[in-house]
């Protein structure tokens, strides 16, 4: 696996704190965030979590964030209070999420839009496993190895996840049903895409079938 000198330096620490809850960390949902309320609430976000893992971990152990939106820790602070740490950093709230479509051809501007209002979710998802005296440091990378494809909010044990389905989370609720990607004068739908990011709803490009202009940004 890709080593960083935050992992290096826990995993020097590791051996010190044993036994212990092992605990692997990441945001979920963070790039949703970060399209629909923008970076300065990831950056808030990380703040948050930084502070309540450290918290947690603070009881005889350690915690430390080890990549951008990634936490380990080892502690003798118990499993409820894992979940209670958790829980305090989830956070939903309503926000209106959707797109606009802007067509020109000819002279000849056509628009069209579509939001709702839905829940974004803000959780964090936790793998840990009980490291024992004389565990070493490959327990680590197996957390990181297996820290996907599970529900946030809950503290997983290693052991429950090896070998069973992963899942899809979303932390948006729902987007509108109708889709932004057809043309608004022959409702072709392939474009020769020329601009746009990774959002959502992002894109500038022409009609393969009629040669209209077709810009797509999302709201607000
Ligand atoms: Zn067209």
């Amino acid at each position: 696996m890709v080593q960083n000198g935050s992992i290096t330096a826990f995993k020097n620490l590791f051996a010190d704190n044993l036994p212990g809850l092992l605990v692997l960390c990441n945001l979920a949902g963070s790039q949703s965030r970060n399209c629909h309320l923008g970076h300065q609430i990831v950056d808030n976000d990380i703040e948050e979590f930084d502070r309540l893992i450290r918290s947690w971990a603070s009881v005889d152990g350690v915690a430390m964030r080890v990549k951008g939106q990634e936490w380990l820790a080892i502690s003798k602070s118990d499993i409820c209070s894992l979940s209670e740490t958790l829980s305090q950093y989830r956070k939903q709230q309503e926000i209106e999420v959707g797109w606009r479509s802007i067509g020109r051809k000819d002279g000849l501007t056509k628009i069209n839009e579509s939001s709702i209002k839905v829940t974004i979710t803000r959780a964090a998802r936790c793998l840990y496993t009980v490291a024992k005296v004389d565990d070493d440091q490959r327990l680590i990378d197996e957390l990181f190895n297996n820290c996907y494809g599970f529900p946030p909010d809950k503290p997983i044990e290693l052991s429950a996840i090896l070998n069973s389905e992963r899942l899809t989370w979303r932390s948006v609720s729902r987007y509108p049903s109708e889709s932004p990607y057809s043309c608004l004068f022959c409702l072709g739908d392939k474009f020769d895409w020329y601009d746009g990011d990774s959002s959502v709803y992002s894109g500038t490009g022409i009609c393969k079938k009629c040669g209209a202009e077709i810009d797509i940004t999302a709201i607000p």
